[in-house]
C-alpha cells in the first residue's frame, strides 16, 4: 500500500543563470504508516523535496503519486484542494498566526474547508486534549512557548485528518525537552492512528527515533536504511 511514489523528480534553481541542482532525480517510494527522517547536510535538497512531495512546488522533471494521484498533474486549484485534504505540514518556524488563538490557528483548515462549527469544536477538543493544551486553547501564539507552539502547528497540521504528514525540521527551534515531548507526539499519532510522517531533522536524538533514515547529499539520495546497498564498500 504505497502513500508516495516520487519517480525521476528534479528540481533545479536558476536554470538561466547558475542552475542549482537541488533535487536530482530522486526516486521515493513511502508506505502507509512510515515514520522516517530525511537528513543530510544544509543545502542537500530536504527543504526542496518535502515542498515537491508536499505539492508546495513543482518538480522540473518527474512525477509524485499520492495516494494515487500524479499531483504533479494537477491544476493550482486542485492542487490545493488536493493538500487541504490528504497532506499535513509542520513548519520550523511553526507559521502561526499571532493575532487569532491557539484554537482559531488550529481550526482554520476547517474553516476553509467548511465544517460546520460543532464538528469544528469537537474536533479542535480532542486535537488539544491529544497535544496536551486544552486550557491554553483560547491564548495567543505569543503566549505560549516554543514547545506548545510548535504542538499548536501540529495540531493544525492534523485537523483535517490527513494520513500523511510532512515536517521540515519540525524541532530545530525547540528545546531538547520540548523536543522529546514533540517526537512523542508524533510517534503516538504514527502508531495509535498510522499516520504517515516524512520529517527532515539535523538532531540526532530525533534520527534515533525514525524507522527509516535517508540521506540526502547534494540533491541525492546517498542513503536509505530501507534500501540494503548491494555495492562494496570503498
Ligand atoms: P536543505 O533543506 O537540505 O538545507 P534546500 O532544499 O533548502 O536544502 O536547498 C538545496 C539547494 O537549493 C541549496 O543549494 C540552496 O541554496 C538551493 N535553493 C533552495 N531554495 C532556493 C531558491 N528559492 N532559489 C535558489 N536556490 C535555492
Ligand atoms: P534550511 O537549510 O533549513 O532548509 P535555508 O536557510 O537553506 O533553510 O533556506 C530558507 C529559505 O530560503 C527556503 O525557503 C529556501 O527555499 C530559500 N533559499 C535557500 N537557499 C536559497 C538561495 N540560494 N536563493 C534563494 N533562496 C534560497
Amino acid at each position: 500500500n504505497i502513500v508516495i511514489d516520487a519517480h525521476n523528480i528534479s528540481k533545479v534553481y536558476n536554470p538561466e543563470t547558475i542552475p542549482v541542482y537541488a533535487v536530482n532525480n530522486i526516486h521515493l517510494h513511502l508506505q502507509e504508516g512510515e515514520f522516517t527522517a530525511l537528513v543530510g547536510p544544509s543545502g542537500s535538497g530536504k527543504t526542496t523535496l518535502l515542498n515537491l512531495i508536499g505539492g508546495l512546488d513543482k518538480p522540473d522533471h518527474g512525477n509524485i503519486y499520492i495516494n494515487g494521484t500524479d499531483i504533479t498533474k494537477l491544476s493550482a486549484r486542485k492542487l490545493i484542494e488536493f493538500r487541504l485534504h490528504n497532506i499535513g505540514f509542520v513548519f520550523q518556524s511553526f507559521n502561526l498566526i499571532p493575532v487569532l488563538t491557539a484554537k482559531e490557528n488550529a481550526e482554520f483548515i476547517l474553516l476553509l474547508q467548511g465544517v460546520k462549527r460543532a464538528e469544528r469544536d469537537k474536533r479542535v477538543l480532542q486535537l488539544f486534549t491529544e497535544i496536551g493544551l486544552v486550557e491554553k486553547m483560547k491564548v495567543r501564539p505569543a503566549q505560549l512557548s516554543g514547545g506548545q507552539q510548535q504542538r499548536v502547528a501540529v495540531a493544525r497540521a492534523l485537523a483535517s485528518k490527513p494520513r500523511f504528514i510532512l515536517a521540515d525540521e519540525p524541532t530545530a527551534n525547540l528545546d531538547s525537552v520540548a523536543a522529546l515531548h514533540l517526537l512523542d507526539l508524533m510517534e503516538a499519532l504514527n502508531q495509535e492512528e498510522q499516520v504517515t510522517f516524512l520529517f527532515s531533522t539535523h538532531d540526532p536524538r530525533v534520527i534515533n527515533r525514525a524507522r527509516r533514515v535517508i540521506t540526502l547529499v547534494d540533491g541525492s539520495i546517498a542513503s536509505d536504511s530501507a534500501v540494503v546497498s548491494t555495492s562494496a564498500p570503498h
